[in-house]
């Protein structure tokens, strides 16, 4: 980077969770048998003609608004031209000079502070539908074709060249889904392709004002990969500058198991699309009033939510944060906290153990075996000393791996926590004798002996014993031993 600054700018894709496509009434939903959700109309036969699915219009607002975007009083379709067989009517309707919204943005969390991304636009369009390709694309015999997203709706969400770094661009990235999933208008799921990224990059002299020559960067298939691919296309530029060379306007693709970026194709290539008004379509008029109503039933979004957490349960920024990447994240915190009012404990359990098993077993947190209500109680459990902080441990992943109550799993397994001074007494005494030296160290005035001492018990005992009860009577019996 010696030198060197990056320039991204994203251009995402966001599938909308409407039953019916965007113009006619085939189900939208995905995963159904290949061609079961089609029509004449999403097929582009002859004499059909489209028709704009209200709710299609409705959740574009939303995001809009949620985005800090414009929503056009007057906006209209446009046909977009290309040839592939996934396209059957050999156009694509989306929106080109006049799109639904623009001029908004949304905020990031930096290194140093919240940076403002904006926001282009925000335009509605039909997905395409898919091939399946026998093998590769290159090496396979024939393709079959599934024309069951053909026709799903879609927002195209296009920000400004704003972004410096690969980390800032995944935190926008990371951002956006938060948000647009909080309006409850996608799943934003990566994996499943209900959101997509784009990247264009383009690198200049730090400090310098224009803008270097940008490729685009398709084929990213989640936040990781997405900064992965930026760094390597930023080295790649930069060594090609330094070489003395220019860099080509040109997609290209992200391969994942060599870490590198490929062309896919020059602007020399690239298509016309001889974009034209769509002549099916009237334009759209949106009233003031339907968009103020929209925005009325807008729900709490990210940093609102951030805010509240922030103030309301004294959490630091980084767990306000964390909390509130998903809605479901943030309500399985609140409905915990409801129940357990310690919200710091709550959310160092939920970040810490309760993330790490969620992500080993690829759980999503609203099918966690432990429920709020069970985390609730396994925190009181170690408040009232039933059982140990650490013991707490122990006892919460077998209640993930089995769904069991807190109370049932301690019984089964014997792990109440040793209060009596009486039952500790015999292996403090055997712990001392059997540690001369370090018990001499602590006499000495090293403090951290008492530490390995109140360790080796703990080991006795299996981590049952009371650590501060262990810790009162090694001291006593030290004390005892002097006399
Ligand atoms: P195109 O004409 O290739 O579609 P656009 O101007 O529509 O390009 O921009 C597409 C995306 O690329 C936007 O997100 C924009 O912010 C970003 N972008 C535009 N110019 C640059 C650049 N020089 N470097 C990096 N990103 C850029
Ligand atoms: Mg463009």
């Amino acid at each position: 980077m010696k030198g060197y600054e990056a320039v991204i700018g994203l251009e995402i894709h966001v599938e909308l969770k409407t039953a019916s496509k965007i113009f006619c009434s085939s189900s939208a939903h995905f995963g159904a048998e290949p061609n079961a959700n089609i029509c004449p109309v999403c097929l582009g036969l002859p004499g059909v003609l489209p028709v704009l699915n209200k709710r299609v219009v409705e959740y574009g607002i939303r995001a809009a608004l949620a985005l800090n975007c414009e929503v056009a009083r007057f906006s209209k379709f446009d046909r977009k031209n290309y040839y592939y067989p996934d396209l059957p009517k050999n156009y694509q309707i989306s929106q080109y000079d006049l799109p639904l919204a623009q001029h908004g943005y949304l905020e990031i969390d930096t290194g140093n502070g919240r940076k403002r991304i904006g926001i282009t636009r925000v335009h509605m369009e039909e997905d395409a539908g898919k091939l399946v390709h026998q093998g590769t694309v290159t090496t396979t015999p024939y393709s079959l074709v599934d024309y069951n997203r053909t026709g799903v709706p879609l927002l195209e969400i296009v920000s400004e060249p704003d972004m410096r770094s690969p980390e800032e661009a995944r935190a926008y990235a990371e951002k956006l889904r938060s948000i647009i999933q909080f309006t409850g208008i996608s799943d934003c799921k990566m994996e499943e392709g209900s959101l997509r990224v784009d990247a264009n990059v383009s690198v200049r002299p730090a400090g310098s004002q224009g803008f270097g020559v940008k490729t685009e960067i398709k084929n990213v298939n989640s936040f990781r990969a997405l900064a992965r691919a930026l760094a390597y296309e930023i080295e790649r530029q930069i060594s090609v500058l330094e070489e003395g060379g220019r860099i080509v306007q040109e997609t290209r693709t992200w391969d994942e198991g060599k870490g590198v970026t490929l062309s896919l194709r020059s602007k020399e290539e690239a298509h016309d699309y001889r974009y034209f008004p769509e002549p099916d379509l009237p334009p759209l008029v949106i009233s003031r009033e339907w968009v103020e109503e929209i925005r009325r039933t807008l729900p709490e979004l990210p940093d609102a939510r951030r805010e509240r957490y922030m103030k309301e349960y004294g959490l630091p920024a980084y767990d306000a944060g964390v909390l509130t990447t998903t809605r479901e994240i943030g309500d399985y915190f609140e409905s915990c906290v409801r129940l357990y009012p310690r919200p710091k404990t709550v959310s160092n359990w939920v970040m810490g153990e309760l993330a790490r098993l969620l992500n080993a077993t690829n759980t999503e947190i609203t099918a966690s075996p432990v429920k709020p209500e069970q985390l609730a109680t396994l925190l009181k459990l170690i408040d009232d000393g039933t059982i140990s902080g650490k013991i707490a441990k122990t006892v919460f992943e077998e209640m993930f791996n089995t769904g069991k109550d807190p109370q049932a799993v301690v019984e089964e397994q014997g792990l109440v926590q040793i209060t009596d001074a009486a039952a500790l007494k015999a292996v403090v005494e055997k712990v001392i004798a059997a540690n001369p030296k370090v018990v001499a160290d602590f006499k000495q005035g090293k403090d951290k002996a008492l530490g390995f001492l109140v360790g080796q018990v703990m080991k006795e005992t299996r981590g049952k014993a009371n650590p501060q009860l262990v810790n009162r009577l090694l001291k006593e019996s030290i004390a005892n031993s002097d006399n």
